[in-house]
């Protein structure tokens, strides 16, 4: 075993399946990508720690807890495809890329979006589409999608992106004020209706877009 694998199975073990992941889908996929690869390397040494990291443009990697329970509250399946809006380093993309048949996802920022790809491509993730543009609006062309994770903190619900669920389909979403959110798990019922659930606390960069924040904080 590599570093990198032994340092993997901690950050596993004692931040993940010990704070109450119980998923074994997720669990066994947050054990096989190297969160190391989605980090400047020189940070490579603080990848498996219980932090979100830098990774530039004023942006982070989430921490590993929130991936994995944002992860497991999607309910993933084989066949679905799902959209993420927030690409950030790529790294929640190669979990989801994982987890389901096809990712479609979308970043603001143009430097950020071509790092991650670089970083799938190394990991032969050939199910992930790119788009840099605003995510708030969702991705029309390819809807509806079986599950959206939003990775950014969001005022509200963007009513585009729960307009883009399938019927049976799932959004999570951090929404609140710049500072703090509440994870909320959004389920569209057979005839549209939405059920919400809200979740624990947490802080993300702001989701800055028509249906997001103006500007950033
Ligand atoms: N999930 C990412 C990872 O694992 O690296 C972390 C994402 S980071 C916390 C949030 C990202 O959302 C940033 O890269 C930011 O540029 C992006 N973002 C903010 N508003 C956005 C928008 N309207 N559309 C697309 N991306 C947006």
């Amino acid at each position: 075993m590599t570093r990198f694998e032994i340092a993997r199975k901690r950050m596993v073990h004692e931040q993940i399946v010990a704070q109450g992941i119980t998923s074994p889908r997720v669990i066994e996929t947050m054990l096989k990508v190297p969160r190391h690869l989605f980090v400047q390397e020189a940070m490579a040494d603080q990848a498996y720690s219980d932090n979100p990291l830098p990774i530039g443009e004023k942006q982070t990697i989430s921490q590993p807890f929130m991936v994995a329970l944002m992860t497991e509250l999607l309910a993933l399946q084989p066949r679905d495809n799902v959209l993420e809006i927030g690409t950030g380093s790529g790294y929640q993309t190669a979990i989801l890329a994982s987890l389901c048949s096809r990712v479609w996802t979308i970043e603001r920022i143009r430097s950020l979006a071509m790092q991650a790809r670089k970083a799938l491509d190394s990991l032969h993730l050939l199910n992930v589409n790119i788009k840099v543009g605003d995510g708030t609006m969702g991705w029309p062309e390819e809807a509806p999608f079986d599950a959206i994770l939003v990775t950014a903190g969001a005022p509200a619900v963007p009513e585009a992106l729960a307009a883009q669920l399938t019927p049976g389909g799932r959004l999570v979403i951090p929404v609140g004020t710049e500072l703090d959110q509440a994870i909320l798990t959004i389920r569209k019922q057979a005839d549209g209706t939405l059920v919400r659930e809200t979740g624990v606390t947490c802080r993300f960069v702001p989701l800055i877009g028509r249906q997001g924040w103006q500007t950033a904080a």
